[in-house]
């Protein structure tokens, strides 16, 4: 556990950095023009520089190269930088912590503590339209890959204060591409250029996507088998590829376990290795689902039972269904009786607050002052006032009472 006095030894960096919460973008405050070019400089060159394969083709001393840091940064990802650092779903000494969380930092996907924050921002809105990548609001593409081109793309790193209490950490963070430069530079020294091309740049760029489908083609393709709120799936093929991810149903249902396969058959590669790390001494206190979730009898909550309805019900357009609804009833007698009890409605509430004492609304008084310094005083000029005033008591009462329906679209 963190304390307030740990936050006091935190560079003023960290803890001033409200840079924005996603569902509090602005995009002229000078940190978030501060922007991402750094972070998108090494995606787009390590696509373009894949193109060296060409060059140099495939041996397989440089296939098994990739598949290696392949997996070793997957892992890096998945336990360090998610189930450790954003889900706390483990605990091990500060040397193993460094070394899985480095491990998730030479796959260039930026810092750990922004990486961290950035998906506890995305289960706290997942699929709402402050989740930076939801598949639901932005599209695939902008799920999978866009979103790191705009702005949201900053972090809140606020919510990572836990683990940026370690100058370890910091230091990664502050180093952000160190790890992974070093890396592209070692394969080339000791490899050559077939290791640097096909062993870097094509496993980096295969650990870029493979952790973006969990973004986009986990949010979109599988099966749901929870009730989540969210469009979370699981997906098999994904689970194989992300070593565990791709259980990202079970994972939004219940994220702080230190498994993401709930089922026997559910094959988690970052859970098996986490657990034969254990038994080293490693790691400890893997955090498991609790029977009445492995059982799927926890009871969801009111609030993901909303969501849920409203994800179904908006398979539907309203204002079609509105519009067909008016067409059919167009010779019944059902709109006019609609019309006049909505009529009748808003009467009552028009009476309502023509009878109380509205404060800083004008009084017939002040109306009637307020019209014979503006307007000739002719005898209409009482029906002006008056009809002023029901003008003001129908307007006020029209806005008073708007946001107090709740809207079903
Ligand atoms: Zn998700
Ligand atoms: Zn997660």
């Amino acid at each position: 556990m963190y304390t307030s006095r740990a936050f006091s030894t935190l560079p003023d960096r960290y803890l001033s950095m409200t840079t924005m919460t996603s569902s509090h973008t602005d995009s002229n405050h000078p940190q978030n023009k501060e922007s991402l070019r750094p972070s998108i400089v090494p995606f787009i060159g390590l696509h373009i520089a894949c193109l060296g394969i060409l060059w140099t083709g495939f041996t397989v001393e440089s296939l098994l190269l990739c598949a290696a840091l392949y997996v070793v940064r997957v892992f890096g990802i998945t336990a360090g930088y998610h189930r450790l650092l954003a889900h706390r779903s483990f605990k091990a000494g500060r040397v193993t912590q460094f070394l899985i969380v480095m491990a998730g930092a030479m796959s260039l996907q930026r810092g750990p503590l922004w990486w961290a924050a950035k998906h506890r921002e995305h289960h706290r809105d997942s699929d709402t339209p402050a989740d930076a990548h939801s598949p639901r609001h932005f599209g695939f593409m902008g799920a999978h890959m866009g979103w790191i081109f705009r702005p949201r793309y900053k972090a809140d790193l606020n919510l990572i204060r836990d683990f940026a209490q370690y100058p370890e950490l910091r230091w990664l963070e502050k180093n952000q591409y160190l790890p992974g430069m070093a890396l592209g530079v070692a394969c080339y020294l000791l490899g050559g250029w077939d290791a640097f091309f096909v062993g870097y740049c094509l496993s980096t760029v295969l650990v870029y996507h493979v952790t973006f489908m969990i973004n986009s083609l986990a949010h979109v393709f599988g099966r749901q088998r929870f009730l989540t709120g969210d469009d979370s799936r699981n997906n098999a093929v994904l689970a194989v590829l992300a070593m565990g991810e791709g259980w990202h149903n079970n994972h939004h249902y219940y994220p702080s376990t230190a498994r993401a396969g709930f089922r026997w058959y559910e094959i988690d590669m970052t859970y098996y290795v986490l657990w034969t790390l254990s038994k080293f001494g490693l790691v400890w206190d893997l955090r498991q689902p609790p029977q009445s979730v492995l059982r799927g009898t926890k009871a969801p909550t009111t609030r993901i039972i909303d969501l849920t309805a409203g994800h179904l019900a908006s398979a539907f357009c309203m204002d079609e269904l509105s519009q067909r609804i008016r067409t059919a009833w167009a010779d019944s007698h059902h709109m006019d009786e609609l019309k006049q009890r909505a009529r009748q409605a808003r009467e009552s509430v028009e009476t309502y607050l023509a009878d109380i004492d509205l404060p800083h609304l004008p009084t017939i008084e002040e109306l009637r002052a307020l019209a014979r310094r503006k307007f000739a005083d002719v005898p209409a000029l009482e029906d002006v006032v008056q009809r002023a005033h029901a003008r003001l008591v129908a307007g006020v009462s029209e806005r008073l009472t708007r946001d107090l329906v709740p809207q079903t679209a």
